[in-house]
């Protein structure tokens, strides 16, 4: 059986005997249940007052949350190649939303000096002008080191969007290989992977009832944005198009990425 005669039988046995009623997956399951719970908490936070304070805790509740599930991940940490100095999947770009972006912001504002948020801002400057309003494939968007890669470590690590918390491999060398081929095969945690874009599509969807902006933006771009403009949270919860022109340009699904199974 060949690789895509195995994809087609993995398919169809995710459906029903009849071929016509999809089964959720644990993966799909893990997903919605996130979303939904997301969901819950945002739009509870957010009734509170649109004030740059919810919007904080909205980001804040949505990583606290997906830690939960990561406590109770059934994956082996043994199985994964991440560590401190591996840095591979931060020369790719980042995407993200709103609130996730605008919290990184308020964060380097509270903790870093001015000569420091200058100098961070600088960096993110410099990378924006080359990379900016790229499409995100390899050949029209070759890898750059993220802004915040200082030293070879995330340098708001603590602070780091959801999709590079959910971000991970078993190999380190398939990472370094696939900044320079397109169609290398990935194996990754898709518990981790699941959970972390489930906490931020949950984001989103808590968004949309109070006529918030979901866009998916780009991180260099955004951040820029919100770095430059202090009363950029205040004007997004107003409804003006801060984030006009860092909306993220994601190739379709990559088909050719594979998972390590739930365990
Ligand atoms: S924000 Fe941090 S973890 Fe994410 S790509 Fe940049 S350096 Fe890497």
């Amino acid at each position: 059986m060949n690789r895509h005669e195995r994809r087609a039988a993995a398919s169809g046995a995710r459906r029903g005997r009849n071929g016509d009623m999809p089964i959720a997956s644990p993966a799909a399951e893990l997903h919605q249940q996130i979303v939904d719970a997301e969901r819950r908490l945002g739009s509870e936070i957010l009734s509170k007052g649109l004030s740059p304070k919810q919007v904080y805790d909205l980001v804040d509740g949505a990583v606290a949350l997906a830690d939960s599930y990561m406590a109770r991940s059934p994956t082996s940490p043994d199985a994964l190649a991440c560590g401190r100095g591996c840095n591979h999947c931060c020369h790719r770009p980042v995407g993200t939303t709103a609130p996730s972006v605008l919290r990184i912001a308020a964060a380097l504002r509270e903790q870093l000096t001015e000569a420091e948020f200058a100098q961070a801002l600088a960096r993110v400057v410099a990378l924006d002008e080359k990379t900016h309003g790229m499409p995100w494939t390899l050949a029209e968007r070759p890898p750059f080191p993220c802004a915040f890669l200082v030293d070879g470590a995330c340098s708001i690590y603590v602070d780091r969007p959801l999709v590079c918390r959910g971000w991970n491999s078993a190999d380190a060398e398939v990472c370094r290989r696939a900044l320079a081929e397109e169609s290398v095969e990935m194996r990754f945690d898709l518990y981790q992977r699941t959970t972390f874009a489930a906490a931020e599509q949950g984001i989103k969807v808590a968004l949309g009832p109070h006529g918030l902006d979901a866009t998916d933006l780009e991180l260099t771009a955004a951040i820029r944005v919100a770095m430059e403009n202090p009363d950029a949270c205040e004007r997004w919860l107003a409804g003006q198009p801060v984030f006009a022109g860092c909306e993220g340009k994601r190739p379709p699904a990559p088909a050719h990425r594979r998972s390590l199974p739930l365990a």
